[in-house]
């Protein structure tokens, strides 16, 4: 496989966690994007090469610390977004 940044991956799944308990006020691909690449850049990338490093990053994901410090990154994009309406219909 190819080298990835498995911060990615969590960042994708939290996402989902979070969209169950907060509404977004336009949740359109762009924004969703848009919301996931702002809080990708606030995050460390975590790059693996290897199915395990993937496995193991995903795993430390599952410690309430980090998880809320990912969440709180996705709640900040989400508001900067919302007030500054990226996309265009
Ligand atoms: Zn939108």
């Amino acid at each position: 496989m190819a080298v990835i940044n498995a911060m990615e991956t969590v960042v994708k799944q939290l996402f989902e966690e979070f969209r169950k308990n907060y509404e977004l006020k336009c949740d359109c691909v762009l924004c969703q994007d848009d919301i996931l690449a702002i809080a990708l850049n606030k995050l460390p990338p975590r790059y693996t090469s290897s199915e395990k490093g993937h496995l193991f990053v995903k795993g430390e994901y599952t410690n309430q610390q980090l998880r809320s410090d990912v969440m709180r990154d996705l709640m900040e994009a989400s508001s900067i977004v919302e007030h500054h309406q990226h996309h265009r219909d």
